[in-house]
């Protein structure tokens, strides 16, 4: 099960599902399993957020309302038959994280270590980016690059969690762009500035399409992932080589901030990250999880 957000023709925001028995609005779906059961005060828009901060996105809940359903009325009105206009899964995001150099063979295509301890960096919410979204490269900045990411999505509220128990804590995954404005993130990082504008304008970060539940995952430390620009691969590689796994990153973060859900934690891109220009279009995929297409064009 795979779920993502999208609008309808009139522009009204809604939540969607793929399943193994097809393709639905499940904002409508849940409208009749509102009425059926008497949940008035349920939200209804926008609701794929509010399910991760309340906690309640889990295949079970998506099941247990469909076959609620499925058991008064037909749910062929609501199966979506044609290409959808996706928006991101989540969407006003307390936190993006990132991690910088956690794979080996990225940092030593820029010559640089693996740290002894996690770089933690921070995109802006206002740079997200849907499926089909237009990276916009303003004039004159020189060299932008992709980043090729495994995306977690936070579900529930963590401090100082232990690395045993830091997985619990991820309501799914997705995929995510780190586009970076290479030449200025170099030149800020020798004079010490932060990385915040380079890793920040908007549409540099690109996320989705979809939501995958963590329980689908079965091993979110072996994904291949891969990259393409025009058709032509660039980035390829396989998760089990993070430096960082992905319960450690959690806990050593939590020390600090607490995550809330619908926190995004970026986990670091492989080697190949090379400039991206306007003309080109981006194809990033990781197991499983579907195709994140973004065409880029000048700001
Ligand atoms: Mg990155």
């Amino acid at each position: 099960m795979k779920a993502f957000s999208f609008y309808t023709e009139k522009g009204e925001p809604r939540i969607g599902i793929d399943t193994d028995n097809g393709r639905y609005d499940f904002t409508r779906i849940w409208e009749f399993f509102k009425e059926f059961k008497n949940f008035r005060h349920a939200p209804s828009l926008n609701f794929l957020q509010v399910m991760v901060e309340l906690e309640y996105f889990a295949i079970d809940t998506f099941e247990e309302v469909l076959q609620t359903v499925r058991d008064f009325r037909s749910l062929d009105d609501v199966r979506l038959r044609k290409p959808v206009r996706y928006d991101v899964p989540i969407s006003r995001p307390q936190k993006i994280l990132c991690l910088g150099r956690n794979y080996r063979a990225h940092a030593e295509e820029w010559g640089s270590q693996v740290p002894d301890e996690p770089i933690v960096f921070s995109k802006l919410a206002s740079s997200l980016l849907p499926h089909e979204g237009v990276v916009r490269i303003p004039d004159g900045i020189g060299r932008v690059d992709h980043e090729l990411e495994l995306a977690v999505i936070i579900g529930k509220q963590t401090s100082r969690v232990s690395a045993a128990k830091a997985m619990e804590s991820v309501a799914g995954y997705t995929i995510v762009n780190d586009v970076t404005a290479r030449d200025l993130q170099l030149s800020d990082m020798k004079k010490r500035h932060p990385w915040t504008l380079s890793k920040g304008f908007d549409s540099f970060c690109p996320l989705g399409p979809y939501l995958i539940p963590a329980e689908s995952v079965a091993d979110p430390h072996a994904l291949q992932m891969e990259l393409q620009v025009n058709g032509e691969s660039r980035q390829r590689a396989n998760t089990r080589d993070m430096v960082v796994p992905i319960p450690e990153i959690i806990a050593y973060i939590s020390r600090h901030i607490t995550l809330v859900p619908g926190d995004i934690i970026c986990t670091g891109t492989p080697e190949g990250t090379l400039p991206i220009r306007p003309g080109d279009t981006i194809e990033a995929t990781i197991d499983g999880m579907g195709v994140l297409r973004n065409p880029v064009a000048a700001a």
